[in-house]
């Protein structure tokens, strides 16, 4: 489910995009790490690399593309395809 903000909110809840936008142009996403390690992780949508292209669906889902690849602690690898996380192996 996502969230629209204009500014990256304190606290982070489970299971919610959190879409920074600026003047209704989304330019960041920031959740939680989905493998429970309770990390944030923060992608640009605009500018900046590497940059992350966000789909929306009607249902309120969003969809990431490419994957997401942390390189530090918990090393979460995974797509977030319609609201969905997709764990590479
Ligand atoms: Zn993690």
């Amino acid at each position: 489910m996502v969230k629209w903000c204009s500014e990256t909110p304190d606290q982070l809840l489970p299971g919610i995009c959190y879409c920074l936008e600026d003047a209704g142009v989304p330019w960041a996403v920031t959740f939680k790490c989905p493998c429970g390690c309770g990390q944030p992780i923060s992608l640009n949508l605009i500018g900046g690399r590497p940059v992350w292209k966000a789909t929306i669906s009607s249902q309120n889902q969003i969809q990431l593309h490419p994957s997401v690849w942390r390189t530090v602690s918990c090393r979460s690898h995974f797509w977030v395809r319609n609201g969905r996380i997709c764990w590479v192996k």
